[in-house]
């Protein structure tokens, strides 16, 4: 796994701040408030340190009650000073990254609105950003741990600088001569090994405790994969669309199976992360925790001889102690900062790759011409397609030509290319061979919101959002609700709309109202063929539009279809062969090609071809029509 391959430190904070300026570019204040804050809080504790060392020097020394008296004065305002400016930055701070996992999630689901369909449609990007979630709630990986590393970084380097400045001196002073064998204190030499011996220290470590958190990077995919499970099982009862099953068939039994199971759950006591907590992981924790109690002994021993000796005052060695123990914090964290950072790098580039994947339908930039008349000339080229990563071709050498104003109707049996062609039509795909062509010009070459604003699509597999009726229809907020009725009425939901509580503004499902209503799929049907109709384009295509509708209001639908679609240029798919007869012409699919156009009449006359086949097949069940 990718992961697990460890980036050098170039690359790592290539990666890093590629992110960074990401982050930033989405949002800048909430990257700015938080490293503002940081640094004032990694910078201002000096003040009290330096200050208190003061008032202690001035207790044990010289004891002026003036001077002492300023000094507390001036201790007690710069606290409160202090106080008050970290309130006010930790305000800015957490108003603007309130949300921050949805701030990420806003960054990916920007990329996926923009991207191509046939990207997003492919099944290698729902893997890659599946793994990029996962990886981030299981263990805060990518966006998240490089926020909070950088958080540590700059932390890091301003406790570093702060406390050297406070320190420099501890070295630098000098034990009186004559005080026999602490003169030695003084010598070069042992001041660089005690410099040395702090840096081996303070190094080692926060790099044991690295050593310990790679084990959750190398462990990134049993990891998921158990999220993954207990995301599934554990929350297994939140899941309305489920629950009629689960409880027939007592399915959380099953699902407590993984649950429960100390192997599968590497999180139990028996589990994989227990066992290294016991082993490597465990010990290299507590080897760093050792290490880090060695550097404070050293410290005392150091300031306190030196202070014993008479190199400085009581104050000075609360300053020393206090500083050098931030010194070393501060070593620390830069280490561990940089090591999240390189660690993080990987997780960082798998990002990448998703928020890289190109957007080639958006390059075209042709205005499409706003017609008052409706002649949009729509011509399939000898068109053939394959979808991406398939080995067949799901459509081949398609020619065919929408009639402004007329109705075509597209049958053919499942899995013959209807959908597809549709898909094509509104620039989902792309053709792998031929031209789509409006009014002549390769539909590649406009504007791709343009050109998708030219038609109404009900898909099969529509979708409402749990919002009011009339926000559905209109698909925005401020909408016409004159329209919206009549656009309601025509799909035949007239009747329907009368009965809804509070008419458009009903919101449609419980999620956000408990006042919403449920509706069922014929329904829900009718509200998309409503949506369709009010975006009033001048292509109209209803994808097997009345599959879950009733009969009584699948012949209403037909029976006003003309009504409904007016001037617009209808294409109608559909396996009922009776469901279209009234069209101009129908187009017969069979395994990607067209086979058959005409008229209905026209189709039925040919006794030999596919659409009188179908026509007696499907005629059986509708008797009344094979008498036509
Ligand atoms: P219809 O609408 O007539 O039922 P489709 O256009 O949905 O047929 O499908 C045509 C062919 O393309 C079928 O063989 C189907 O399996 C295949 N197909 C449809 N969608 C995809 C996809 N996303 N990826 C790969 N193959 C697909």
């Amino acid at each position: 796994m990718e992961h697990k391959k460890q980036k050098s430190w170039k690359q790592a904070m290539k990666l890093n701040g590629r992110g960074l300026q990401i982050l930033y570019r989405h949002y800048p204040q909430a990257v700015l408030s938080r490293i503002v804050y940081t640094i004032w809080t990694a910078l201002t504790p000096y003040i009290g340190i330096y200050l208190s060392a003061l008032i202690i020097d001035e207790l044990a020394g010289g004891r002026d009650i003036h001077r002492l008296q300023f000094l507390v004065l001036l201790s007690l305002g710069a606290a409160a000073g202090i106080a008050m400016v970290t309130a006010l930055l930790n305000r800015w701070k957490v108003i603007y990254n309130t949300g921050s996992w949805l701030m990420v999630e806003r960054i990916y689901s920007e990329k996926l609105i923009g991207m191509d369909y046939a990207y997003l449609d492919a099944t290698k990007t729902a893997e890659l950003l599946s793994t990029i979630r996962q990886n981030e709630t299981s263990a805060g990986w990518g966006f998240h741990r490089l926020m909070n590393s950088c958080e540590m970084l700059c932390s890091s380097v301003c406790t570093l600088l702060g406390g050297i400045s406070l320190t420099v001196s501890l070295f630098a002073s000098r034990v009186p001569d004559g005080t026999g064998p602490f003169t030695v204190l003084n010598h070069p030499v042992l001041v660089l090994l005690v410099i040395g011996l702090m840096l081996a220290i303070t190094y080692l470590a926060p790099a044991l405790s690295n050593k310990a958190g790679r084990y959750w990077a190398i462990n990134a995919d049993s990891h998921n994969l158990v999220n993954r499970l207990i995301g599934f099982f554990a929350l297994l009862g939140y899941d309305r669309d489920a629950a009629t099953d689960v409880r027939i068939y007592e399915q959380d039994k099953v699902c407590d199976k993984y649950n429960q199971d100390k192997e599968k759950n590497i999180f139990s006591s028996k589990g994989m992360f227990a066992r290294l907590s016991w082993g490597p992981m465990g010990l290299y924790q507590a080897a760093s925790a050792g290490v880090s109690v060695v550097f404070t002994g050293i410290v005392y021993g150091f300031v306190c001889l030196k202070a014993w000796a008479g190199a400085f005052g009581l104050g000075s060695v609360t300053q020393y102690v206090a500083s050098i123990t931030k010194v070393s914090g501060g070593m620390s964290s830069l280490i561990v900062a940089l090591g999240h950072m390189r660690n993080n790098a990987p997780f960082m580039e798998q990002i990448f790759t998703f928020l890289d994947i190109p957007n080639h339908m958006y390059q075209g930039s042709l205005t499409v011409e706003k017609r008052r008349d409706r002649k949009y000339e729509v011509e399939f080229r000898d068109v053939s397609f394959k979808y991406p990563g398939s080995e067949n071709y799901a459509l081949s050498h398609v020619n065919m030509k929408f009639e402004v104003g007329k109705r075509l109707a597209v049958v053919g049996m499942n899995g013959s290319g209807k959908t597809t062609f549709i898909k094509l039509l509104c620039r989902l795909y792309d053709p792998t061979e031929g031209q789509i062509l409006l009014n002549g010009i390769d539909i590649r070459k406009y504007n791709y919101g343009e050109y998708m604003n030219i038609f109404s699509v009900v898909f099969q597999d529509f979708q409402l959002f749990a919002l009011p009726l009339g926000q559905n229809v209109a698909g925005r907020v401020d909408y016409d609700p004159v329209r919206a009725e009549d656009c309601l009425q025509k799909a035949g939901f007239g009747d329907r709309l009368e009965k809804m509580p509070k008419g458009l503004e009903t919101y449609l499902y419980k999620d956000y109202d408990k006042e919403g209503v449920d509706i069922s799929g014929g329904e829900a049907q009718k509200i998309a063929i409503a949506r369709a109709l009010y975006k009033d384009a001048p292509f109209i295509i209803l994808d097997e539009p009345t599959a879950a509708l009733d009969p009584v209001a699948e012949a209403e639908i037909y029976e006003k279809f003309d009504e409904i679609v007016e001037d617009k240029t209808a294409i109608y798919i559909s396996h009922r062969l009776s469901s279209c007869k009234f069209c101009d012409r129908i187009a017969v699919f069979h395994e990607g090609s067209v086979i058959q156009q005409g008229t209905h009449t026209q189709l039925l006359s040919d006794e030999a071809g596919q659409y009188y086949a179908l026509w007696n097949a499907q005629a059986q069940y509708y008797n009344e029509e094979s008498n036509d």
